[in-house]
């Protein structure tokens, strides 16, 4: 087995190495933000209650400012996940006969009951909020039909999901963001840009705000919470917005202000630390599994050699009994819970069954190995994650001996 490794990492090699170049660009980044902020032992410190005067929560989101080159941020573990920070931004941001728009298609499944496709009492429509969309052409920005919709009627938010959730399209790059966002304020300044930036933390050198975006969003059971982060999420853009979400999330009056720490500090300044590294390996597992399944004649997106934009690897099968068996075999190969098998289930906010391999160590993380998919032809495993490139190896072999 480690002769077959070495042979695919001589093949391999070089875009390892170019992946290393950014783990080392990236954690230079957050060394220096924990350098100018002076991250000290005592912002460790838990509070409880109110949470009144949290320094340590208030050193880690300016040092989440820095690192994304945002006015101000909002990083809490009173997030439960990725979809309620989005949620909590989009009804922090928008009023009733608002309406937002997204520009790369119907967005994740877990959002459905947020805007209100299906008449949830709660929802954004139930607050008489209006939802549009425009379809990506390709993988690219349906330009044309975005430059009708915001100039045919008044949008006060675009929303852009970079990662493809489990859609077949490649992720959006920094550039293309880049593109359609200057593209969008020429038209008009005012519109407020929001990116769901969920599984694209450090996996290149550049973040969101940086081309132009107002705010983004992530959960912390992904990159930027490093496999030790247990919940949250964050939010970081604008410092207007962010007050705004800080009082949706919070209170009207308190802010930013509250918002105990329970004691979660500590491991937000552990994980965004070893996040590039951690985000270096799954990328590595991904390009090695990428290889070698494209080898056994499957197809895959993003190919090994192509770059990439979040750490989410597309194996298309084309059968479902190769996929579920894809699964199961990262599950048996997982840290947690090896000896369990998934099976294809109905879960709620999707049409499909879904199978979902996640022995992971936090319960739904997804920065460690896991793999998912739903039952319906192509019959695509989405794999992403792993703490270490050695444990991804490991799991993408089993999983492989599993399908023959
Ligand atoms: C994971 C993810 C989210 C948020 O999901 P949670 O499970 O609620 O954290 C949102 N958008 C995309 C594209 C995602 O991959």
């Amino acid at each position: 087995m480690q002769n077959k490794i070495l042979e695919v990492e001589k093949i391999i090699g070089n875009e390892l190495k170019i992946i290393d170049e950014i783990a080392f660009y990236n954690s230079n980044k957050v060394i220096n933000a924990f350098w100018q902020n002076k991250v000290s032992e005592s912002h460790f410190s838990a509070t409880t209650g109110y949470g009144y005067g949290d320094v340590g929560r208030e050193t880690l989101e300016k040092v989440y400012s820095d690192i994304f080159k945002a006015e101000d941020a909002l990083v809490r573990n009173q997030f439960i996940s990725g979809t309620h920070a989005i949620s909590t931004a989009l009804f922090a941001i928008l009023r009733p006969k608002d309406t937002m728009l997204s520009i790369t298609g119907k967005p994740y499944d877990t959002l459905d009951s947020v805007i209100g496709f299906n008449d949830n009492a709660s929802s954004l429509r139930a607050f008489d909020i209006n939802y549009d969309e425009v379809d990506l052409i390709g993988d690219d920005f349906d330009y044309e039909k975005i430059k009708e919709k915001i100039t045919s009627q008044k949008i006060k938010l675009v929303t852009i999901q970079r990662s493809k959730g489990y859609s077949l399209r490649k992720s959006i790059s920094l550039e293309k963001l880049e593109k359609v966002i200057k593209y969008i304020k020429n038209i008009n300044q005012e519109i407020i840009i929001m990116v769901d930036n969920c599984y694209c933390e450090f996996v290149n050198k550049k973040e969101p705000i940086e081309v132009g975006a107002d705010l983004c969003i992530g959960s912390l059971i992904k990159n930027p919470g490093g496999f030790i982060a247990t919940n949250g999420a964050y939010i970081v853009g604008k410092k207007e917005l962010i007050h705004l979400c800080s009082e949706r999330l919070n209170v009207a009056g308190e802010a930013k202000e509250v918002g105990p720490s329970l004691g979660a500090t500590k491991s937000f300044f552990q994980g965004l630390y070893l996040a590039p590294s951690v985000v270096a390996n799954s990328l590595k597992t991904s390009i090695f599994a990428a290889y070698i399944l494209e080898n056994k004649g499957y197809k895959v997106e993003p190919k090994w050699n192509e770059k990439r934009e979040d750490i989410v690897q597309m194996i298309i099968f084309n059968e479902e009994e190769k996929l579920i068996k894809f699964i199961q075999g990262i599950q048996m190969g997982s840290a947690i819970d090896s000896f369990a098998i998934p099976e294809p289930t109905e879960m709620p906010g999707y049409d499909d069954e879904i199978i979902m391999a996640s022995g992971s160590f936090t319960q739904g993380s997804s920065i460690e190995l896991s793999c998912d998919g739903p039952i319906r032809p192509p019959y695509v495993a989405y794999l992403q994650g792993s703490v270490t490139y050695e444990y991804g190896k490991i799991g993408i072999l089993k999983a492989i001996e599993n399908v023959k």
